[in-house]
């Protein structure tokens, strides 16, 4: 199934309405995690870490969609924890399917091909598989031996059931470019709808901090990875690519991706968990945004995370006709920064 021109089409309608009635900030993607146990302990992982208190808690379908109506976002990148743990994630994918939002389902894929007996397929879902590597280095990031086998499997199992699927991929410092390459052109000759790629942020709770990659390498290292020039679909917006590149320059705008979680929204962001709030409309507060940021405060200065940075791609668009047609030229603009994990 190839990507759906609708999403494009329902994206820009929505934005356009957003900034006709001059609403200033508002959502695009809504990161719903349904539960935040997972069945892999990555380490470069922070929510298994910070929700370990809530690891047992697991959100009600109801509730689920209850958070997904109230955000409004047209698309929905369900994520956590990992999502398939849930007992009832065919009831919460197909619920928000059945009301024709976009689903991204971010996951290991250790136990995906048994939820697909669960959940058809649709043009409104797409898998999103976490990949960081080829074999060696991907079950090294996910700290177990044949979880590549077992995701890569999967991803051609859904392939041939014809589900939409894509891969998402964390870069981490004195990653090995090669084996990226690899990896990318290996699914997308597979046929995956593209490669989402993204470094991974410095969390603070992370024993391992010479795990992260500053600003600056990642740069160096995307530019390598991005100019390739190999037989890659990349799945992020151009603009976003030139951002990793260090050819463009964004504040983050993360307030459009704001994240539910079993304790309630993440203040501000799906990184920056400082409080939990009832009210997703505190999330587009102007003083929220006074104090975070690049630049207002320390710990997003080397964060370039898709979350917070590809939307801020597809905003700028909207004030720059060159910037535009870069992005419908090379039709990617319904990528908003779903990835997770
Ligand atoms: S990064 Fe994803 S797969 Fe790995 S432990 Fe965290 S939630 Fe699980
Ligand atoms: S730059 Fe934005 S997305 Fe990144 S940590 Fe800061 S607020 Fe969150």
């Amino acid at each position: 199934m190839a990507r759906p021109m609708e999403l494009a089409a329902r994206l820009g309608w929505y934005i356009f309405k957003n900034k006709v009635t001059r609403r200033r900030r508002f959502p695009l993607v809504t990161m719903l995690e349904p539960l935040e146990k997972c069945n892999l302990a990555c380490e470069g992982c922070g929510r298994i870490r910070e929700y370990e208190p809530v690891l047992d808690r697991v959100m009600s379908v109801e509730h689920c969609l209850a958070a997904v109506e109230e955000s409004g976002a047209p698309i929905v990148s369900i994520a956590g924890g990992e999502p398939t743990l849930h007992p009832q994630i065919d009831e919460i994918v197909n619920g928000i399917t059945d009301t024709k939002k976009f689903v991204y389902m971010c996951t290991n894929a250790l136990l995906l091909e048994r939820v697909m007996n669960r959940i058809p397929p649709s043009k409104y879902l797409c898998f999103v598989v976490h990949l960081d590597g080829m074999e060696e280095a991907h079950d090294k990031s996910v700290y177990r031996k044949g979880v590549f086998k077992i995701a890569t499997r999967a991803i051609r199992s859904a392939l041939e059931k014809g589900y939409r699927v894509t891969t998402n991929t964390t870069v981490f410092n004195g990653v090995d470019e090669d084996d990226i390459i690899e990896m990318f052109e290996m699914v997308t000759d597979w046929g995956v709808e593209g490669v989402m790629v993204s470094p991974g942020y410095h969390f603070d709770m992370i024993p391992n901090q010479e795990l992260f990659i500053s600003r600056q390498n990642a740069r160096k290292v995307f530019k390598n990875i991005l100019d390739a020039r190999r037989k890659i679909r990349f799945y992020n917006t151009p603009l976003y690519l030139d951002f990793l590149r260090g050819e463009q320059e964004y504040q983050c705008t993360a307030w459009s991706n704001p994240t539910y979680t079993v304790m309630g929204w993440r203040e501000p962001c799906y990184l920056l968990g400082d409080r939990h709030t009832q009210d997703v409309n505190d999330l587009y507060a102007d003083d929220v945004w006074e104090r975070y940021g690049v630049g207002n405060d320390p710990r997003c200065a080397n964060c370039m995370m898709h979350c917070g940075f590809e939307s801020a791609s597809i905003f700028s668009a909207m004030s720059s006709p060159r910037a535009a047609i870069k992005l419908i030229k090379e039709g990617a603009v319904q990528n908003s920064g779903v990835g997770a994990g």
